[in-house]
């Protein structure tokens, strides 16, 4: 029936998360879209269709997106047949730390996510990270933390930041300044757990707890949890101290590549075009 096919076809806003060459003409582009999730789909002459592929289909652009599954071979790749340009977050791409940043975000989200899964609300975590980057009234180094620990709460993999994993007092009742976080457990442990017996009996790290962790300060914590709950339309109330900012990254960019379990090059371009400034 041809209601079916028209059926199949569908359009969204769609985010370009990753761009491959495929033979000589196409290319392979996974998108996350606000409809439907993180999809891979093949543009078929890309490099050559300048009329239906409008913008040069960069990395972190949104788009408006025209596709087709695949009308007689159904696990064959979904056709890109239309794209517009939306934003091509200009004030990003000529700023090669700010590149950087999206960069990394591009890749823990084509990473972690799962094909053909909806998940609207990182597609606007991500739209909005962005957009806050191209306006540039807040510092990339903040909204990138902000990115990161928004993104992991909303895909189940939430650090544990509001208190002690072993003895389960909060983090305003500890009178200490300082906290261990675990990155195998993924949360966070006093110093007096950390040091006691039983915390080391039952690690495995040869000086209790794990041995892969960061300390972290206690205003770095209560910050870093405030930015994962607070209105969006209020984060350009956040103030990050230099300390708070670097334990911050230390703590986020060291968790994610563990727990997603693989290095991001992105990142190590990130941390080196960092580090040269
Ligand atoms: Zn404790």
């Amino acid at each position: 029936m041809a209601s079916d096919n028209n059926m199949d076809d569908f359009s969204t806003d769609a985010i370009l998360l990753r761009k491959i060459e495929y033979g000589d003409h196409d290319l392979i582009i996974t998108f996350l879209t606000r409809d439907k999730g993180k999809i891979s789909v093949m543009a078929k002459n890309a490099k050559k269709s300048v009329r239906r592929f409008s913008g040069a289909m960069d990395l972190f652009s949104v788009n408006h997106i025209q596709c087709a599954f695949p009308k007689k071979n159904r696990t064959a790749m979904i056709n890109l047949c239309q794209t517009v340009l939306e934003n091509g977050f200009s004030h990003i791409r000529y700023d090669v730390v700010n590149t950087a940043y999206a960069s990394y975000w591009m890749e823990i989200v084509t990473q972690w996510l799962e094909e053909g899964k909806a998940q609207p609300d990182i597609f606007e975590l991500l739209f909005t990270a962005l957009e806050m980057v191209d306006d540039g009234f807040i510092r990339t180094e903040v909204i990138s933390l902000l990115f990161q620990i928004r993104f992991m709460r909303l895909s189940g993999f939430s650090p544990g930041l509001d208190q002690c994993d072993a003895c389960r007092t909060n983090l305003e009742d500890v009178h200490l300044t300082r906290f261990w976080f675990d990155f195998k457990a993924g949360r966070i442990v006093c110093p007096e757990c950390r040091g006691s017996e039983r915390f080391a009996r039952e690690s495995a790290g040869p000086f209790g707890g794990s041995a892969r962790g960061c300390w972290v300060s206690k205003g770095t914590l209560k910050q870093l949890s405030w930015i994962n709950t607070v209105e969006m339309s209020r984060a350009d109330r956040i103030k990050f101290s230099p300390v708070a900012i670097r334990e911050g990254e230390t703590l986020l960019e060291s968790f994610i590549p563990f727990y997603i379990g693989r290095h991001f090059n992105s990142l190590k371009f990130l941390q080196k075009m960092r580090s040269e400034i």
